[in-house]
């Protein structure tokens, strides 16, 4: 099953890749793996999925020792400050950076730990109150006293929209992450300026956001199926 899921999903990447003429291997996937259990996991990992997202870092902790050290594991979940040890010992990439009492404790403790640690900064596109991420315009000085203050790496930019069960109604979201990205690397905001990472789209949009420009899509449902909460 998780096989299958697989093929589907990688196909729909490719597929939509070429008809907006990306590179497929542009795109990465991002298996959200949030309630779901080790062996489906595996399952994934043995049909070539080598790249995990978690949400949790109890849940994350758990499993991770269960896999082998060439996975890569992204924190997709809200993070709190006196959690930054053990987010960086954890993961390869924290995809959720939206303030600065983030950012410096992920960087002092990946200069205790002497990790080079890459980040994404999550923005709000969607402007939702209850929703984590900076506010578009309050984004660029963060990423300044980030790049000025800090050795984070920091790759890109991330972001959850308002749901809707029309992707296309995502769409506008999608590009406003991709302009916001276009506009500070101008600025040379980014680890790289001329790559910048833009980690949009889920099980229903994610097609959407490849047409945007998404570099990481972070698909749970799709893949492994519904969660049991
Ligand atoms: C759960 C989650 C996903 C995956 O959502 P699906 O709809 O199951 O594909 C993607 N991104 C974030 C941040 C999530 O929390």
């Amino acid at each position: 099953m998780i096989h299958e899921n697989l093929a589907q999903i990688l196909m729909a990447i490719a597929q939509t890749a070429k008809k907006v003429g990306r590179n497929p291997e542009d795109i990465k996937l991002v298996a959200v793996s949030k309630m779901v259990g080790v062996d489906l996991m595996r399952q994934a990992m043995e049909n070539g999925q080598m790249l995990f997202g978690e949400n949790y870092l109890q849940e994350a902790a758990e499993k991770i020792s269960f896999f082998p050290p060439g996975i890569t594991w992204h924190f997709i979940g809200h993070l709190q400050s006196n959690k930054a040890k053990q987010a960086v010992e954890l993961f390869d990439v924290i995809e959720t950076v939206d303030r600065w009492k983030i950012a410096k404790a992920l960087d002092n403790q990946s200069k205790i730990l002497k990790k080079k640690l890459s980040i994404l900064i999550q923005i709000n596109t969607g402007r939702e109150k209850q929703k984590s991420g900076v506010l578009p315009e309050e984004a660029e000085t963060l990423l300044h006293q980030i790049a000025q203050e800090t050795d984070l790496h920091v790759l890109g930019l991330m972001t959850i929209p308002p749901f809707f069960l029309d992707p296309e109604k995502s769409r506008p979201y999608f590009r406003e992450l991709r302009e916001l990205a276009k506009r500070f690397a101008t600025l040379n905001l980014f680890a790289d300026n001329t790559h910048v990472e833009l980690s949009m789209g889920m099980s229903n949009d994610f097609a959407v956001a490849i047409e945007e420009g998404a570099t990481f899509v972070r698909v749970g449902t799709a893949l492994f199926g519904a969660r049991n909460l």
